[in-house]
């Protein structure tokens, strides 16, 4: 592992003054369990200088807002997401997510903010290749082992799929981030923090957070009555691994018709993958038994897989068919 220097700011200001005095040498340090193995798997783009932020001590809590939605602070531990009773009582589909992420032994030590800006898991780039991610100018995730970590819709430079489960579940809720910088506090939607594969400060990163920036929190509207959730995951073992596919529904109901819904994949595309073809269908339907069938026609029409990784579009189809029936079931 390369030599590395650890600042201990208190503040977030502070923080964000050495992360624009390093430039892209610096990194956040929250629970470590990316940055440490990105820094173990000797990847270009690791971080020489570590801007440990644990010592700032506002952005580890869960508050209820005034209005009845939630603000999660960015270093608050997974496990304490899928052990809140808050969250289980206005949100149980995001504590249900949050428990089938990795192991117990990493949702103690990683935090939200990590999981929604972690880095890929492509066996290439975590093992050190010269690829388009790690500063060279291949991929090697399109032509070789593609069948667990890489895209079944496509991709530009990068074919490895986002990783994480926080946030489809999170874009399923409407949720939004804060994200502290040196002009101040800016706000988007959690769809919006992670768009896909994109040059950011001359990296190709899933998130567009500078490196100066700061996610500090994420806030979810209150619920609404009649509004039901699901999250659904297929992966190698019962723990630790991510996600073949996932399928993370919400539909807004009035008695069995569907006002509106949310359609979310993980682990099939470079973004958390939005299908609003089935969102679109799935409005003003009666939830009913038979509508699984009839949604999986417009389902993925635009997966383009590569050679070993069809599969997991079948999973997600799979996945979307057992979310609408538990829901009609409910
Ligand atoms: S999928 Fe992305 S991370 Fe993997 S080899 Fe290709 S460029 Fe590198």
């Amino acid at each position: 592992m390369k030599k590395i220097s650890v600042y201990r700011p208190t503040s977030i200001e502070e923080a964000i003054q050495i992360l624009s005095l390093h430039g892209t040498d610096a990194g956040v340090y929250a629970g470590g369990t990316d940055l440490l193995i990105r820094l173990k798997n000797r990847l270009k783009q690791a971080p020489t200088f570590l801007v440990d932020i644990k010592k700032i001590g506002n952005l580890r809590y869960i508050k209820e807002t005034p209005q009845g939605g939630v603000q999660i602070g960015a270093l608050t531990k997974l496990a304490e997401i899928a052990e809140s009773d808050v969250l289980a009582k206005k949100y149980p589909m995001l504590v249900q997510a949050f428990k089938m992420i990795s192991s117990p032994e990493l949702r103690n030590a990683s935090t939200l903010g990590g999981d929604l800006l972690q880095e890929v898991w492509c066996q290439y780039l975590r093992g050190a290749y010269s690829c388009w991610r790690n500063g060279g100018y291949i991929c090697y995730g399109a032509i070789g082992d593609n069948s667990y970590y890489h895209s079944a819709m496509g991709g530009r430079l990068c074919y490895a799929v986002y990783p994480g489960d926080a946030a489809p579940a999170l874009i399923t809720l409407d949720a939004t981030v804060k994200i502290a910088g040196p002009s101040g506090i800016k706000e988007m939607s959690v769809e919006q923090l992670v768009p896909g594969d994109m040059m950011v400060d001359g990296r190709i990163q899933s998130h567009v957070v500078r490196f100066n920036e700061i996610l500090t929190e994420v806030v979810i509207p209150p619920p609404n009555a009649g509004f039901r959730a699901s999250f659904e995951k297929l992966r190698p073992r019962g723990v630790w691994d991510f996600a073949m596919a996932s399928a993370a529904l919400g539909l807004q109901l009035r008695d069995r018709t569907i006002e509106d819904a949310r359609v979310v994949f993980g682990g099939i595309a470079g973004k958390p993958y939005r299908e609003r073809a089935v969102e679109a269908f799935l409005k003003e339907k009666t939830l009913s038994a038979d509508l699984a069938n009839q949604a999986l026609a417009a389902a993925l029409a635009n997966a383009a897989p590569l050679k070993y990784n069809a599969t997991k579009i079948d999973m997600a189809k799979g996945l979307l068919a057992s979310g609408l029936d538990k829901l009609a079931a409910s």
